[in-house]
């Protein structure tokens, strides 16, 4: 095992891959931009390499200032994480040649699955079920168009080079089809220098299920069971599940056989999920379910796979990528009980999923036996614009799907997040759904319900300690950041607290005024109920210690 590692990437998937570094005894080294100052990740590793001011082109897309950043540190190994540069064959390819040892696939492995189009190719060479369409060379609009006809109606147009959803148009009707394929070919060309496009068949009520696959360098290819991740906005995960609702053992054999395939179809190594839609118009069945896509890295809902499998991915990354074979046989690979993941995101679910941004004053995740948090913010942690909106997860694990939902319900209920409007009681809106409470959901779940799960519902707790916090901050450092989401409306003195102060605030979106009386004692913690607007007393909250705290922990950083 390689005793140094430099972690390619940021926010919750960092810290996470520290963790498990760590526990090995590995370093661990971070990079950050200045935007990242207030995240954890820059504070949790051993080491840190600042690498940018924001901008992802300029820091965390940037092939030599990591390569630069390993090796100013001795870093042996580099992680890519997700997302970045972790599919990108340039990358592995550039870190053997540094002499790094790339925890991934190798780079034709990854250019392999990189293009859609190759990669359905190599899947029905291999004799694995694709989705009917068309994924050939030739890309003239008049071709296409006439493609899709061939194809039928409705169906989608997807970047060959595509991912997390850009680049991809569902199209309902022939006479739409020359405007939407304009319009992904803009988007494959910015998002990934490549407007190539394929067609598919849109396959009705589909249920988007995935296999963990790993494979090691000895010639072992495992799968580590499925991964339903139907419940998606703007064709994005948002709820994440295992074992996928309804699955039968014949079709979890088959599929995983399939994805087993897929693996050695490219000569892969370390961890992969292979994609597949399944038709759940009817209830599932082994006949009907398409290999969609392979992504070859370590995906976002792995914790709910670790959940059911007792397994560390992270591990079984490292130790494959330090040339050890796969821990375990197929057979050995456990599996019990049902986990479930919710993503917290910074947007705005009844604005159109838009990204939201500004300082999240109060940051706080629960954990308990059964809910784990993989967060990237804690208190004062900053949202700048520049990368994905995903702040944190929350992962939970139950016996059985009821009380695996019933736990991820109480961790949502316990987080504390006070500042930019984040999904928490979307999410909430979701596991309390009785068509996600029954299971087995299709894609078109939230579109279908997006009036139910964006409604207001039930009392807004006020962030006395958050809006306290705030203040402090904004008296010490004498700045007037009383905008946005905090709007002081009535004056507010810190320390000989006023006797009474009205605000107007944004809880989580929701706008509210917020009373507050001056505890007997004019020092923190203790704050007296709150009225909040509905006219209910809250529960007093205490202030916690590291709100108060106006600035974050120092920077370990080494200059470049
Ligand atoms: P990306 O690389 O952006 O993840 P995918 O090919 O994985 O692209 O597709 C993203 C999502 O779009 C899937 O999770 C699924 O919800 C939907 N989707 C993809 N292909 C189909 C299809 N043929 N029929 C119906 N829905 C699909
Ligand atoms: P209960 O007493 O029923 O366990 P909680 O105190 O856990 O209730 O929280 C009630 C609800 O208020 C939950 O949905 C929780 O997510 C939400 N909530 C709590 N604190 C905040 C906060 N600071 N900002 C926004 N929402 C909050
Ligand atoms: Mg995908």
């Amino acid at each position: 095992m390689f005793s140094s590692l430099l972690i390619a990437n940021r926010g919750e998937i960092a810290c996470r891959i520290v963790r498990t570094a760590r526990r090995l005894g590995i370093r661990t080294i971070a990079v950050a931009t200045e935007a990242d100052r207030t995240w954890l990740h820059w504070q949790l590793a051993d080491e840190a390499v600042f690498i940018g001011e924001g901008p992802a082109a300029d820091s965390y897309l940037n092939i030599e200032k990591i390569i630069d950043a390993a090796r100013q540190t001795g870093a042996e190994a580099v992680h890519p994480g997700y997302g970045f540069l972790a599919e990108n064959a340039e990358f592995a390819g550039a870190c053997a040649a540094a002499g790094l040892v790339f925890v991934g696939p190798p780079a034709e492995a990854i250019a392999a699955m990189g293009s859609k189009a190759r990669a359905k190719e190599l899947m029905i060479a291999a004799g694995v079920p694709v989705v009917p369409g068309y994924h050939g060379a030739k890309q003239a609009q008049n071709v296409l168009k006439s493609k899709a006809q061939d194809v039928g109606f409705p169906l989608l147009i997807k970047a060959t080079a595509g991912g997390g959803g850009r680049g991809l148009r569902h199209v309902e009707r022939d006479e739409d089809f020359l405007a939407a394929l304009t319009s992904a070919q803009r988007e494959a060309k910015n998002s990934f220098g490549d407007e190539r496009v394929l067609l598919e068949k849109f396959v009705t009520n589909p249920r988007h299920i995935e296999i963990q696959v790993f494979a090691d360098d000895h010639g072992n290819a495992v799968h580590l069971y499925e991964r339903e991740c139907s419940v998606q906005r703007r064709h994005q995960k948002v709820i994440e599940e295992a074992p996928a609702p309804g699955m039968l053992d014949a079709m979890r054999k088959k599929m995983g056989e399939a994805a087993i395939k897929a693996v050695l179809a490219v000569g892969y190594r370390g961890a992969g999920t292979v994609e597949f839609i399944a038709d759940g118009s009817r209830d599932l069945s082994p006949d009907r379910f398409y290999f969609m896509e392979m992504n070859t890295r370590l995906q976002v809902e792995h914790p709910v796979t670790e959940a059911i499998t007792g397994l560390d991915l992270v591990e079984w990354q490292l130790r494959i990528a330090a040339d050890e074979t796969l821990p375990l046989n197929q057979d050995a690979i456990p599996r019990n009980g049902w986990g479930v993941e919710g993503r917290i995101y910074a947007e705005d679910a009844r604005g159109g999923f838009a990204p939201t941004s500004g300082a999240f004053v109060l940051a706080r995740f629960w954990e308990a036996p059964g809910v784990r948090v993989d967060a990237g913010i804690a208190d004062n942690s900053v949202v700048g614009p520049h990368y994905d909106a995903m702040l944190a997860k929350v992962i939970a694990h139950g016996t059985d799907r009821s009380q695996a939902l019933d736990r991820l319900a109480r961790g949502l209920k316990k987080t504390r997040i006070a500042g930019p409007q984040t999904n928490l009681r979307f999410l909430q809106a979701i596991i309390a759904h009785p068509d996600f409470q029954a299971g087995g959901v299709d894609t078109g779940f939230i579109d279908r319900h997006i009036e139910t799960l964006t409604a207001t519902s039930g009392d807004v707790w006020l962030a006395a300690p958050a809006i306290a916090a705030r203040l402090a901050r904004q008296a010490e450092t004498g700045a007037d950041q009383a905008s946005g989401a905090w709007r002081q409306t009535a004056g507010f003195e810190i320390g000989g607290l006023t006797r009474q102060t009205a605000l107007d605030v944004l809880i989580d979106g929701v706008p509210a005024t917020a009373q507050m009386r001056s505890p007997r004692r004019p020092s923190i913690p203790a704050m007296p109920p709150i009225p909040t607007s509905s006219g209910r007393a809250t529960r007093p909250l205490c202030l916690p210690t590291a709100a108060r705290r106006a600035s974050i922990s120092p920077i370990r950083a080494i200059a470049p």
